[in-house]
C-alpha cells in the first residue's frame, strides 16, 4: 500500500483517485473547488480544499510522503506548472501530469515530468484501434512498434488449431500464454485447439499483428 496525491479532482482526477483507493492505496485528493471535494470526501483517505500552487500547503498536507503525484488540472496551465514545480521541490520522484495543449506538453517535458498524459487523445486512439480490431480487447505498446495484445476468441473460432493459425507468423509473433477459464497454458502443444472465450496474449510488431488479426475475424 502506498500514498498517492491527486491534484485536481475533475472527472479525470476523480477517476484516478477513486481507482487508487479501490486498489487499497492512501490517496490525498486536493482541489480548490468545494463541490469536487465533497464528491470524493468519504471515498478517499484525505480530500482537502486547497490551492496546490502553494508549496507550503502541500507540505502541511504531507504530500512529500507520496510515492507519486498526479496533476490533473486541465485548463489552468500556469497552476499545473506551479504544482509540478512544488512537487519537484518537495522531492517527489514520480510526477504525472495531464496536458491539454502542445505548449503545455513542451514545458512539462522541459521540467522533467516523468509522464505526460493526454487522456482525450489516448482514449481516442484506443477507441479507434478497438473499433478497427474488435477482437483486441487490450494492448500495451512496447518499443520499436512492438505491442503485446490481448485477444478474446469468439464462437466461430471454436476448434481452430492454434499452431495452424499461427503457422505463417511463427517468426514474427510470439504467443506468450493462453488463458482458458482459470487455467493458464504457457506451452502450447501442436494439437491445441481454441475454445470460445479463450484469451490469447501475443507479442509482435503492429504490422504483423494486423495481418494476424484478419484471421480472427
Ligand atoms: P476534467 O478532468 O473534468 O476533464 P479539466 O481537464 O476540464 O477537468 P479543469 O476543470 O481545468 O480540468 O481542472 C480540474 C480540477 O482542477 C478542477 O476541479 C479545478 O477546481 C482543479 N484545480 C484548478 N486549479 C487548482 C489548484 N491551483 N489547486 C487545486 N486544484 C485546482
Amino acid at each position: 500500500m502506498a500514498i498517492f496525491t491527486v491534484i485536481g479532482l475533475g472527472s479525470f482526477g476523480q477517476t484516478i483517485a477513486l481507482e487508487l483507493t479501490r486498489l487499497g492505496h492512501d490517496v490525498i485528493g486536493i482541489d480548490t473547488n468545494q463541490r469536487n471535494i465533497e464528491d470524493v470526501a468519504d471515498r478517499v483517505t484525505h480530500a482537502v480544499i486547497a490551492d496546490a500552487t502553494d508549496e507550503k500547503v502541500l507540505e502541511e498536507l504531507n504530500v512529500q510522503k507520496s510515492e507519486a503525484a498526479i496533476v490533473a488540472i486541465g485548463e489552468d496551465i500556469e497552476a499545473s506548472i506551479l504544482c509540478v514545480l512544488n512537487l519537484k521541490n518537495l522531492g517527489i520522484h514520480q510526477v504525472w501530469v495531464k496536458a491539454k495543449t502542445k505548449s503545455h506538453h513542451t514545458i512539462l517535458a522541459h521540467l522533467g515530468v516523468e509522464k505526460i498524459i493526454h487522456p482525450e487523445e489516448d482514449m481516442g486512439i484506443r477507441i479507434a484501434q478497438t473499433l478497427s480490431y474488435p477482437m483486441v480487447s487490450r494492448y500495451m505498446a512496447l518499443a520499436n512498434d512492438h505491442f503485446i495484445v490481448k485477444v478474446i476468441i469468439h464462437e466461430k473460432m471454436k476448434g481452430v488449431n492454434l499452431h495452424g493459425l499461427m503457422g505463417k507468423y511463427t517468426e514474427e509473433i510470439r504467443i506468450i500464454l493462453v488463458q482458458r477459464d482459470k487455467h493458464i497454458f504457457y506451452t502450447i502443444s501442436e494439437d491445441f485447439t481454441l475454445e470460445p472465450n479463450d484469451i490469447l496474449i501475443v507479442e509482435g510488431r503492429q504490422h504483423d499483428l494486423q495481418k494476424l488479426s484478419s484471421s480472427f475475424q
